[in-house]
């Protein structure tokens, strides 16, 4: 790869490293390489991997049909409402859909408290119910207006049936409700409206990608191909051909296409492909989840602090770094606890362009209390940083390059819309996946267009809404 002053895969030099440290890093720095042939393979299999899911369930890749049918044509018009749960607040919009794409929204937040978390699944729903019946009345929403349609964003895993009906497999984020594994989300959702006499009826059941792609494709419906996630976690749903998805059957529709939701975190758990470093191991061993999430684990903004702290603590036991920190029994409390490294700094790290990376010594003596390390320790870490950073962006874009591929849209050209904060905050991530789309595809990766969407529980719940009713 060349070096040039704009590449975005250019390390640190260290200055006045010793000759061990030389080494050793040149050692951990190959293990984290991914060569243009590496990546090419991991598309290949990623390929490979997409058609056995969408031949047979509980594939590693699973491939999982959204139900959701046909492409917004960015000429939607109606009123409907969005709920999204998954994260710390609940949310309910009502969406008013105009003409030349341009929506009113109203939207309320509600926070979800713990007890509500971890009690009886229709306590939560009806806690839900009284928050949209509280919201209808705050809009002035008359019942006599009639019943809204809605669309649920529930991110949790849910094998879904159709596009209004899918049973939780299990809870995750802190959610343990009772009474709601293996039962169907959107009749338990819809007898909590019920019960509050609520004017809405739950017509389409949707994760975060399916609702990122749907926003994504409202904006370009001629090209949108893939939604992706990267903030915490990562996944991606895109537009496949239904008579592609053998595992449907008979399945029938007048429309062509169907959204997949690949849960691709789950990508090569049998590690046939991708390259396992020992701090991969480390952190998968030390997670609440080993051994699942494989993929998700070397890609998101959930880990890879962990994966740097991982390393930083390897060097200092190997006496390579913090070599003329005074030492204490209090020195490195801090680093020693799994997760005290931040993503958020392995992103302001890479951004430290200052000769003496100023901002990097304040990540250790404001959050770890490490002080008087040297230019030296900086320039390690700063590299670590990167090598862990570029390993990201370069496996996320062989996960997206495979379903380019795999559609044969690298030719007529695609865009993919992209939610998360990795994507949106941290340094050069587009630039690596662009650089590697050029490295699979050669100068047709100009085809391939990028674009930022953030509002897939909103808008894209209320369009799948929308859809649903248009293709029932
Ligand atoms: P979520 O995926 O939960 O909806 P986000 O898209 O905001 O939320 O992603 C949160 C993740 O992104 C966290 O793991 C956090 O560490 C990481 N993150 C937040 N800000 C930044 C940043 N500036 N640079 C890199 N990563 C960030
Ligand atoms: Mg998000």
């Amino acid at each position: 790869m060349a070096t040039t002053a704009l590449d975005p895969f250019k390390l640190i030099d260290i200055e006045n490293a010793t000759e061990e440290q030389a080494l050793v890093l040149e050692d951990i720095t190959k293990q984290f390489e991914l060569s243009t042939q590496k990546i090419t393979e991991i598309v290949q299999h990623y390929v490979g991997e997409m058609h056995k899911g969408l031949e047979k369930n509980n594939h590693t890749l699973a491939m999982i049909p959204s139900f959701v049918i046909g492409k917004p044509t960015g000429k939607e018009v109606g009123t409907v409402l969005a709920m999204d749960l998954g994260g710390t607040n609940f949310r309910v919009c009502l969406m008013e859909f105009k003409e030349n794409t341009e929506i009113n929204i109203k939207q309320q937040k509600y926070r979800v408290p713990d007890e509500f978390k971890t009690g009886k699944v229709n306590m939560l729903f009806d806690y839900i119910a009284d928050c949209v019946d509280k919201f209808l009345q705050e809009i002035g929403y008359e019942k006599k207006n009639g019943i809204l349609d809605l669309g649920f964003t529930f991110s949790f895993p849910v094998q879904q049936t159709a596009i209004d009906k899918g049973t939780l497999l299990h809870w995750t984020k802190g959610f343990e409700a009772e009474g709601a594994v293996g039962e169907d989300i959107v009749k338990l959702m819809q007898g909590s409206l019920n019960r509050r006499q609520i004017p809405a009826r739950v017509v389409a059941l949707i994760n975060d990608t399916v609702g990122t792609l749907l926003a994504h494709a409202y904006k370009r419906h001629t090209d949108a191909l893939i939604g992706v996630i990267l903030g915490t976690g990562t996944n991606g749903a895109y537009f496949e051909k239904i008579s592609h998805i053998k595992k449907l059957g008979t399945f029938q529709s007048k429309s062509e296409e169907m959204i997949v939701n690949m849960e691709w975190g789950a990508f090569d758990l049998e590690r046939k492909i991708l390259p396992i470093t020992m701090f991969d191991n480390k952190l998968d061993r030390e997670s609440l989840n080993p051994r699942a999430q494989l993929f998700e684990k070397l890609i998101s903004g959930m880990y890879l602090g962990e994966i740097v702290r991982n390393i930083i603590l390897y060097l200092i036991d190997r006496d390579l770094l913090f070599k003329c920190v005074h030492f204490d029994y209090s020195t490195f409390k801090e680093i020693n606890k799994q997760w005290a490294f931040d993503t958020v700094w392995v992103s302001t790290i890479e951004a430290d362009q200052s000769s003496n990376l100023d901002d990097t010594k304040i990540v250790f003596e404001k959050y770890l209390n490490i002080y008087s390390t040297s230019l030296t320790d900086r320039q390690i870490v700063k590299k670590v940083c990167q090598i862990v950073g570029i390993r990201s962006a370069r496996l996320g874009a062989a996960g997206l390059a495979g379903v380019i591929s795999h559609r044969g849209a690298i030719k007529t050209g695609c865009s993919i819309g992209i939610d998360g904060s990795l994507f949106e905050f941290y340094p050069n991530f587009e630039q690596r996946l662009k650089s590697t789309f050029h490295e699979v595809f050669g100068s047709d990766a100009e085809n391939i267009h990028l674009e930022l969407t953030r509002d897939g529980s909103g808008v894209g719940a209320a369009l799948a809404a929308i859809l649903a009713v248009k293709h029932a």
